[in-house]
């Protein structure tokens, strides 16, 4: 190989090198690690994150095992992702350091939580404040009407105004009230169809960070269905995007 051609072949091993990099400062980390109850469908919301991703050119690397977790959450690998995703995770997750997770998300992180996200951490009250909602109880699986809060938001624009869906529905506590900005909710108590008002997704900020939250995804068919996939689509999109971040918020 002549002189330049070793030069030309290293300008372009830089130039991947950099391409490797900057893809991982916007990678997504899924995690799926439950330490209480374990939902059937986590495999079927792994292969519908990894498509969502993969379509939209974002790397993910997912976190299904406490060894898996603990390399993955640690400090210094956590810059690495623009967004964590806790997909059915349950209980209190053996984390390698929950409060350098927490600054990260407040120094500009994005955090998406979805279903049994808020049956985790029972025991963490910081977690539950940035989530916005700890997860009450649920009754059995029913059809219930939602109503979109926020037409124009990416994650639920294409959603019909109100819409029938059949889902295991979560009630809350300690939702907050003045830091969540609702995007999906019933008007009827999804049991006793009480009337009332029931939120079932937010998003929020918590520090210089933002937090999206679904209750949806209890069914495999939910996270194989079209309009879940395009609710998370959109999550990703507005979680990842630097210019909504930056907007400011009307209260
Ligand atoms: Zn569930």
């Amino acid at each position: 190989m002549g002189r330049w051609a070793v030069v030309f072949s290293m300008i372009a091993l830089f130039a991947l090198f950099a391409q490797e990099l900057s893809g991982e400062t916007t990678g997504i980390l899924v995690v799926t690690v439950t330490k209480g109850f374990r939902h059937d469908s986590i495999p079927a919301a792994e292969t519908a994150l990894g498509e969502l991703a993969e379509s939209g050119g974002i790397r993910v690397d997912f976190a299904r095992t406490d060894a898996e977790l603990g390399s993955m959450m640690a400090a210094e690998h956590l810059r690495r992702y623009g967004l964590v995703i806790f997909a059915n995770t349950s209980g209190e997750l053996p984390l390698p350091d929950r409060d350098a997770f927490l600054a990260w998300v407040r120094d500009g992180g994005a955090f998406l939580g979805v279903h049994s996200a808020s049956d985790t951490f029972h025991g963490w009250p910081e977690y539950v404040r940035m989530l916005g909602g700890e997860f009450l109880t649920h009754g059995p699986m029913t059809t219930v009407r939602c109503d979109v809060d926020e037409p124009g938001h990416p994650a639920v624009g294409h959603l019909h105004p109100s819409f029938v869906v059949f889902e295991e529905i979560y009630e809350f506590r300690r939702l907050d009230h003045a830091g969540n900005h609702d995007l999906l909710h019933l008007d009827l108590h999804p049991q006793s169809g009480a009337p009332g008002r029931f939120p079932l997704a937010w998003w929020k900020r918590y520090g210089e960070g933002r937090i999206l939250y679904t209750a949806f995804g209890h069914r495999e068919e939910t996270w194989r269905s079209v309009w879940f996939r395009a609710h998370l689509t959109g999550a990703i999109r507005f979680l990842l995007d630097d210019e909504q971040r930056r907007r400011p918020v009307k209260r």
